[in-house]
């Protein structure tokens, strides 16, 4: 007998192990995907991580170097390979492959380059988990999560973008810290495009209900003697600041993802700006994925909140689908 027979006696009536019932894939293990990885793991929100990049040994490593740390979490199992049956029966997937945003480059000029990326990805992930939701992360991230929506098949509620859930928490931490209090109690929305023309909802701007414009009608404006949308112009520029500090960004868009995770893999019901097919919301005619306050539940997009915009914030909404259909529709292979 081995030590292992002598040290345990299997009941005759006990099963096999059970397949995973939260099991979260993560594809790209750099610097983005591994905050996502680990932010997911400190919140015990799957029972089986798996990882998937195409650089084996920094995968191995990774892999390696979690399951080290095993005793220190709730997930049983971690696992990681290049070849996407590892994934199978995947709940939640998130994608953060790709190639990184350089110094000084805009989002959109990355499109092509990973589009490339996803057409050998995407499938492959359908293939092994059709029942899954799809968190895109990699950016330009509306666009790619329009990319694949359309070489997925899924259908638009489980294809979902990270999108101005990190802008917004960008303003909800600076707004919050102007007016000394903690992010969570300053409510505020960023949405539309995630960058350079993400929206500010100045209109809905409040602190325990209490509506800021309606304490200074030009908060957010040129002519605002205080200039509140500075602090939205920080949002969008913070992210080259990042990027110039320290050559990426990656624990809040990682601990971002972990929170819409939970909605997910909880079936919360909670409300968060995230990247959705807009098509026939706010005057918008084409199939753009853009940020509306979204209701995400278990089977991923369940409802968007119809936001009572003002006609500039629509307007901007509208330029910023403009802009994107305008790479989209010279998109090719899709
Ligand atoms: P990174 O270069 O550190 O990591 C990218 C990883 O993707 C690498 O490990 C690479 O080997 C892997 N990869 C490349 N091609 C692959 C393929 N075909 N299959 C599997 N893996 C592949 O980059 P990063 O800093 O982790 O950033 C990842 C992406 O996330 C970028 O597109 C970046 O712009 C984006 N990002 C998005 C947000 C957001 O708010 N949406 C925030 C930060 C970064």
């Amino acid at each position: 007998m081995s030590v292992m027979q002598k040290l345990m006696s299997p009941l005759p009536s006990g099963g096999a192990a059970e397949p995973p019932r939260n099991k979260v894939t993560v594809v790209g293990v750099g610097q983005v995907g591994m905050a996502c990885a680990v932010s997911i793991l400190l919140r015990d929100l799957a029972d089986e991580l798996a990882l998937v990049d195409v650089m084996e040994d920094r995968l191995k490593g990774e892999v390696m170097d979690l399951q080290h740390g095993s005793l220190f979490l709730k997930t049983s199992k971690i696992v990681g390979d290049k070849d996407y049956a590892v994934t199978a029966n995947s709940r939640l997937v998130v994608v953060t492959a790709g190639v990184r945003q350089q110094e000084g480059e805009s989002r959109l000029n990355l499109v092509q380059r990973n589009v490339n990326v996803f057409r050998s990805i995407i499938p492959q992930i359908v293939k092994h988990s059709p029942d899954c939701t799809l968190i895109v992360v990699s950016n330009p991230v509306d666009v790619l999560t329009y990319v694949t929506w359309k070489l997925s098949g899924l259908p638009k509620h489980r294809v979902i973008g990270s999108g101005t859930n990190l802008d917004s928490a960008r303003f909800r931490h600076l707004m919050a810290e102007r007016l000394g209090i903690h992010a969570s109690s300053f409510n505020g929305w960023v949405l539309g495009e995630h960058g350079d023309t993400s929206v500010p909802v100045w209109s809905g701007a409040n602190v325990a209900g209490v509506n800021l414009q309606k304490l200074n009608p030009e908060i957010g404006s040129d002519g605002d003697k205080e200039q509140w949308k500075d602090t939205h112009k920080a949002v969008v520029d913070s992210a080259y600041e990042v990027i110039k500090l320290k050559g990426y960004t990656n624990w809040a868009i990682g601990l971002s993802v972990a929170d819409l995770t939970e909605s997910i893999v909880k079936n919360l019901s909670r409300v968060h700006p995230v990247s959705t097919m807009v098509k026939n919301m706010h005057g918008i005619g084409e199939e753009v994925f853009l940020s509306l306050p979204c209701v995400l539940n278990g089977s991923g997009v369940a409802s968007v909140v119809n936001m009572t915009l003002n006609q500039e914030e629509v307007e901007q909404l509208r330029r910023s689908a403009d802009t994107l259909w305008g790479i989209q529709k010279d998109l090719k292979d899709l």
